[in-house]
């Protein structure tokens, strides 16, 4: 299993790569042809390459809004109304940060089952 260069999620046999030249440009694997779109998008302005560090920014910083939202359904806003973007972004940062090494862990190994099994988190 190999993972979307764009998103993180199980990349799904969709691949770029800059202008077909694989002999200069990185060949990418993504989930969806969204993803594709977005990245080769993206690839058209950083010649060939994808640096998700500018997108990455932005992306924690508009995923405030959904968890602004999720806080709110959950009746949860009130403890978050008054901390700083810094602190909502090092939350939001987490999750990404554990998603994606489950992804990256389970792309390349096969024994996930035992850890769950053992997971001594209350949810
Ligand atoms: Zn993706």
């Amino acid at each position: 299993m190999s993972l979307c260069a764009l998103c993180g999620r199980e990349a799904r046999g969709f691949g770029y790569c800059h202008r077909l030249r694989w002999d200069r440009y990185p060949f990418y694997r993504f989930c969806s042809m969204r993803c594709l779109d977005a990245a080769a998008a993206l690839a058209q302005r950083m010649h060939g390459m994808i640096d998700k560090t500018a997108l990455e920014k932005q992306a924690i910083k508009d995923a405030r809004r959904y968890f602004a939202e999720a806080l709110t359904e959950l009746g949860l806003m009130a403890p978050f109304y008054d901390r700083k973007a810094e602190e909502i972004d090092r939350l939001i940062e987490a999750c990404i940060d554990g998603f994606q090494e489950s992804m990256q862990r389970q792309a390349t190994e096969k024994r996930v089952q035992e850890d769950e099994l053992s997971d001594p988190l209350p949810f």
